[in-house]
């Protein structure tokens, strides 16, 4: 399971809210430069599984693996204890994300927005952070915005800059949590292209949580059906949407399609 081939490896992963188990026993794995979709119904676990990537929770049991490296424990000594925050703040780093509300700074410009966490946690200069930024920018279609305020944008516009913000930190690994849910759905698939150029032209491992089948059915090399905190059923999409081996998968799928 934990083998280093691995961009992202869960290993018999419990989380609980109190008494409510939410993940039980999870195992499943990422390779790196895939791009794997999480899908099933609400609260069956989908946005905890990035949140404890992201460290914004730990794990109640089990192991986290990212890019060959114990997300969720350390060494001390010749044993394993959980992870303090020095270790979480330098894994965090491997691991971007992006949100349903774009989280932009509304006080910075889109080129102040972009380049801030480059030269504060990975130390950059300002020139070449803003470098970097404005190629980024120009990449999520935005090569004209970079003075703007995020208030004058629309919302598929502040989408593609947290898009482009979050890729300024070099993640290895990109989280997406139903990046669309919050635009109008005439700015969606001006979002969802801009990531599918980003997963077809990088080697950026993503792993998606996201109500767009048709985007899911178009982009990932797998899709994982979630129900109750385990993976039910783990198939290429073509398989998955077509010809799903579980009955609940089924059901889901009539019901979200
Ligand atoms: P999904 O993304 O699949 O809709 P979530 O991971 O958001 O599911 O939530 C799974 C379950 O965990 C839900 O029952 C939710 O209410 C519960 N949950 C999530 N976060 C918390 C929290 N901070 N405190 C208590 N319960 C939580």
């Amino acid at each position: 399971m934990s083998d280093s081939s691995s961009m992202i490896v869960f290993e018999n992963v419990e989380k609980r809210f109190g008494d409510h188990v939410v993940l039980r026993d999870l195992d499943f794995t990422v390779a790196p430069g895939e791009f794997v979709t999480l899908i099933g119904p609400s609260g069956s676990g989908k946005t905890t599984i990035l949140r404890l990537l992201m460290t914004l929770e730990r794990v109640n049991a089990g192991r986290i693996h990212v890019g060959g490296e114990c997300l969720t424990h350390m060494p001390k000594g010749d044993r394993e204890v959980p992870a303090n925050e020095k270790h979480l703040r330098r894994m965090r780093k491997r691991i971007g994300m992006v949100f349903q509300q774009f989280n932009l700074f509304p006080n910075m410009d889109v080129l102040q927005n972009v380049t801030e966490a480059p030269v504060r946690a990975l130390g950059l200069s300002k020139q070449d952070a803003e470098a970097r930024a404005v190629e980024l920018l120009e990449l999520v279609g935005l090569g004209d915005k970079v003075r703007e305020h995020p208030s004058r944008l629309s919302g598929g516009q502040q989408q593609r800059v947290a898009i482009a913000r979050a890729l300024a930190m070099r993640p290895e690994v990109l989280l997406l949590d139903e990046v669309t849910s919050a635009l109008d759905p005439e700015l969606v698939a001006g979002v969802l292209k801009v990531l599918k150029d980003i997963a077809t032209t990088t080697d950026i491992t993503f792993l998606c949580v996201t109500h767009e089948m048709q985007f899911a059915r178009d982009v990932s090399d797998r899709v994982l059906m979630f129900d109750r905190g385990q993976v039910i059923e783990d198939a290429p999409p073509e398989k998955l949407f077509t010809d799903p081996d579980h009955e609940r998968t089924r059901e889901f799928l009539h019901a979200v399609l």
